[in-house]
């Protein structure tokens, strides 16, 4: 669908300035070329841009760590430690915190295994390979169990997001071809 035709910008619906309070409209600003919120007011234009996932593929003598997730979105289904990297860290501290965030577990991260284009939630979902060293692990917060899972294991059926399947079918095929390379798409 093309701006015009859609009316608004992608991603979430703003109806108030963040700077100012003032009404928003949506336009494209001069030399711009797609819609945005703008502020007529103060001047602001919202721009609003995709956010960046970080999460690992944790390994312990060759089983995987797995969260079981607490929250919504995808309660009850089955995921890789990874979330919302944040301001003031890199993608591989992002990623090593929510490991600890969600699994209680000390990872060292490693080489980075895939890039995934969420496109529909304006999301990008990087994973690392990174190595467990030792076999402790738990619930935490946003987990309702935590598991460490043999690749014929894994519970494929019941993964919470495609990103998930996607680093997880890339590590046990790269593993068994013994060579390493970023796997970078597109998922909807
Ligand atoms: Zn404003």
């Amino acid at each position: 669908m093309t701006d015009s035709a859609r009316q608004r910008p992608l991603g979430r619906r703003q109806q108030f300035c963040s700077q100012c309070g003032h009404g928003l409209r949506v336009e494209i600003p001069a030399g711009d070329y797609q819609l945005r919120y703008t502020c007529n007011a103060c001047a602001t234009v919202h721009y609003e841009n995709p956010k960046l996932v970080v999460g690992c593929v944790p390994v312990h003598e060759g089983r995987i760590l797995l969260c079981k997730r607490a929250i919504e979105p995808r309660l009850g289904f089955w995921t890789l430690p990874a979330g919302f990297m944040e301001l003031g860290e890199s993608m591989s501290q992002g990623a090593a915190r929510e490991t600890l965030e969600e699994a209680c577990a000390e990872v060292v991260i490693e080489d980075l295994l895939a890039s995934v284009n969420v496109l529909s939630a304006g999301q990008v979902h990087v994973f690392f390979r990174a190595a467990l060293p030792e076999p402790l692990f738990a619930a935490g917060a946003e987990s309702l169990e935590v598991r460490l899972v043999a690749p014929k294991d894994i519970p494929w059926g019941e993964l919470a997001f495609t990103s998930n399947r996607i680093a997880l079918e890339q590590y046990l095929l790269q593993r068994s071809a013994g060579r390493h390379f970023v796997w970078t798409g597109n998922s909807i």
